[in-house]
């Protein structure tokens, strides 16, 4: 009997040994549980903000990317704006250029008219020709004077301008003389003297007078002192054509040469041509 009630309390202490153990087991376990659910609201909480933080970075990244499209979309309208501008500047310039090349054109074109003009004129003033004042008759040159000298005085003035007292060796160029003479009422001193030898009329280049023009009773060498001729304005008979006259009396006289060229076309015509 006490052995059945040993083993009774065996039993019981059995029981109430594996009652605790359960009982703690059951702690533990619900322990765990809380400590497990507490993990898992920890990793939820971790993953919320873990997903936050994806959030804002996907957010921040957009915005990011945003800002950089808008920023390339600027810089691509900048660049065609400046392009814009560089092909308007390229524009304008090509037509100042354009403008610039058709006012030299047409200055080059000016300069060469007034070249042409101006090679015209040297042409013109290379003819031989007589100066401004002098009569033109058969290629000879004559100027009438209007001052009175004595006969010397007469041929410097004349050799001052290039020239030489007339001389007269042909009827036709007689004609031409007298009529200016004629019109201006004067007797002009002409380049024959003889002065050299009595009677022996020579002209100034030194040539013995052949056509002769003396009015009728001249040369009469008056009181011995008439050396130097004129040619009268005097339209009586017996008065027109030469006289012999005194060297000293003062007359206007007439000068003759031949035309000449102001300028050579060789000094030119390299140029113009
Ligand atoms: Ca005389």
């Amino acid at each position: 009997m006490n052995q059945m009630s040993d083993a009774s309390q065996n039993d019981q202490a059995i029981e109430r040994q594996c009652a605790d153990l359960l009982n703690r087991l059951l702690s533990e376990s619900v322990r765990n549980q809380t400590n497990l659910e507490g993990m898992l609201q920890n990793l939820a909480a971790a993953f919320a903000r873990t997903n936050d933080t994806a959030n804002s970075f996907c957010n921040t990244f957009r915005n990011v990317s945003v800002l950089l499209v808008n920023q390339m979309l600027d810089a691509f309208q900048n660049h065609q704006t400046i392009e814009r501008q560089n092909a308007d500047l390229l524009n304008r310039t090509l037509s100042e250029s354009e403008g610039k090349f058709q006012n030299l054109s047409s200055a080059f074109a000016r300069c060469n008219e007034t070249s042409n003009s101006l090679c015209n004129t040297l042409r013109d003033l290379s003819e031989s020709r007589c100066p401004r004042g002098w009569k033109v008759h058969n290629q000879k040159c004559y100027i009438f004077s209007t001052d009175q000298r004595n006969w010397d005085d007469a041929k410097q003035g004349c050799e001052c301008s290039n020239s030489h007292l007339i001389i007269i060796n042909a009827p036709e160029q007689q004609n031409f003389i007298i009529k200016t003479v004629k019109d201006n009422k004067e007797n002009y001193w002409i380049g024959l003297t003889d002065r050299a030898e009595e009677g022996k009329w020579k002209w100034v280049d030194g040539s013995t007078a052949s056509f002769l023009k003396w009015q009728t009773g001249q040369p009469d060498n008056y009181e011995d002192n008439e050396n130097c001729a004129t040619i009268s304005a005097n339209t009586k008979e017996q008065k027109f054509g030469w006289n012999d006259d005194n060297c000293g009396k003062s007359h206007p006289f007439i000068c003759e040469k031949l035309p000449q060229s102001h300028i050579a076309a060789a000094d030119f015509e390299e140029f113009c041509s």
